[in-house]
């Protein structure tokens, strides 16, 4: 009598997977292995996580499962990610509890970069104006300007403005990344969906630029 070999048991949701080796379930999960309709959520998870990078803002869709919840409706800044994939936070009330992938609902707080204007800019940059970093070592990021869903970004580090326009220096990664000036109307431009993160306490490049290459 030929008996059937039971496949492995998904990590996720306790369905036998359709093979015996089904896939890596990290963040969702750090042990065991997922079937492949799991897999779906794994693979967006992971995507999320290329996302969050150290200052990230985030804003909360659910009460978190705590005996002292934080509420939906929280925003907070991302401090950093563990190896476990749990996302620490400095919620803007105060607290650090962390956020769980698979278990907390969440989203990344962003903005449409058209909604930018010179004036916000010369705000925002006022302390940052071109060359100001010249001689810095860690060079500090005000300005996070991205596609979703591409591997395309501007970290912006100093700008002036000039007449009607905007001329930002920083480290650009479009194919690949190199150091250079775009101005606020070539970004603009751009047929996409740019979003942008402003960093009230500037950020370092090379942090960022460790999150993004992840
Ligand atoms: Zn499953």
């Amino acid at each position: 009598m030929m008996n059937k070999k039971q496949n492995l048991i998904c990590c996720i949701c306790g369905n036998e997977c359709e093979n015996n080796y089904g896939n890596n379930p990290y963040p969702l999960s750090v042990n065991g292995r997922c079937c492949n309709t799991c897999n779906i959520k794994v693979l967006e998870s992971r995507f999320m996580v290329s996302q969050i990078k150290v200052g990230t803002r985030i804003v909360l869709d659910k009460d978190m499962d705590d005996p002292q919840p934080i509420l939906k409706g929280e925003m907070g800044s991302v401090d950093f990610i563990d190896d476990m994939g749990q996302i620490h936070m400095k919620w803007d009330n105060g607290r650090t509890l962390a956020l769980i992938f698979g278990t907390d609902e969440f989203h990344i707080i962003s903005n449409s970069f058209k909604t930018l204007t010179i004036k916000k800019l010369e705000e925002m940059f006022k302390k940052y104006s071109l060359y100001s970093q010249d001689n810095v070592k860690d060079k500090k990021v005000i300005l996070e300007v991205f596609i979703p869903y591409q591997n395309m970004y501007w970290l912006l580090l100093e700008g002036n403005r000039e007449n009607d326009d905007f001329i930002f220096f920083g480290y650009c990664h479009i194919q690949v990344g190199e150091f250079g000036y775009v101005s606020y109307n070539e970004i603009f431009n751009v047929p996409y969906n740019i979003q942008y993160i402003y960093h009230s306490e500037p950020i370092s490049l090379n942090e960022l630029k460790n999150k993004y290459d992840m």
